[in-house]
């Protein structure tokens, strides 16, 4: 049993083959997926994922790289995590790459998503990058550890996910803990504790060494599952267990 924690299979690349992503999971010994909302628009098509199929969850959230759509409020959050197949709010967070200029709206956006995960007394998940100061700087503002959530593509710092796991958060590693450049993040998956880690595709994205550079898809979440397991010196089993369990604890799902 393995869970990929984090993908994005309603994105063109991969929705208009849905039935053979679910059977390529399957293949894997995958049993459950979430699939991350990245704007409101584009949620019903999340939601719509998650309905179909029995294994798929959703997230409602808006993701910080997109500047140019409606600013989405704390009521809005709440009332669309009210779906049963709604388990968590975001993705949202801070994203200091990818977006530049003043970004004060980026974390108005944030503290919006923690007050709404807050609200419904659902786990967030955050995207962080090149931001890791402000990123924990408003997490512990708002109280984020109220809820938790996970820290999902992970690519910061020891410090980094200590200070996040200190929150109450899960560390999420995808498919970049396979690229032999990622000499750091290799290290920081030596040493998370199993009880704190997810693993996960970020799919389309990401696809992990042997597939790098392709489509990626929930099945291949466990060549990250293996390649922690190589790191860590234990078997692929153990890792994927331990993640699996975290997901149902951290999203309060059932195995079945
Ligand atoms: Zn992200
Ligand atoms: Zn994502």
């Amino acid at each position: 049993m393995l869970v990929d924690s984090h993908c994005h299979i309603d994105f063109p690349e991969l929705s208009g083959e849905l039935d053979a992503v679910v059977a390529g999971m399957r293949e894997n010994g995958v049993t459950h997926a979430l699939c991350v909302s990245v704007t409101l628009e584009d949620f019903p098509r999340v939601r719509a994922v998650a309905e179909r199929y029995p294994h798929v969850y959703a997230s409602v959230g808006v993701h910080p790289d997109y500047p140019d759509v409606p600013e989405v409020t704390v009521g809005e959050l709440v009332e669309l995590a009210r779906h049963p197949k709604v388990i968590a709010i975001g993705e949202t967070g801070l994203d200091y790459y990818r977006i530049k200029g003043d970004l004060e709206w980026q974390r108005e956006r944030f503290r919006t998503h923690i007050r709404a995960a807050r609200q419904c007394g659902k786990p967030l998940i955050v995207h962080m990058r090149e931001a890791a100061e402000d990123t924990l700087r408003i997490m512990g503002e708002e109280r984020a550890g109220e809820v938790a959530g996970v820290m999902h593509c992970f690519t910061g710092t020891w410090e980094v996910a200590q200070a996040a796991m200190a929150l109450g958060f899960y560390i999420s590693f995808s498919g970049i803990v396979t690229f032999k450049n990622a000499v750091a993040l290799k290290e920081v998956a030596k040493q998370v504790p199993l009880e704190r880690m997810l693993v996960e595709t970020d799919s389309p994205y990401l696809a992990p060494v042997p597939f790098r550079g392709k489509t990626n898809q929930p099945g291949l979440v466990r060549y990250v599952a293996e390649e922690v397991a190589r790191l860590r010196g234990v078997s692929p089993e153990s890792i994927a267990e331990g993640t699996s369990d975290n997901f149902f604890r951290l999203f309060n799902v059932k195995p079945s």
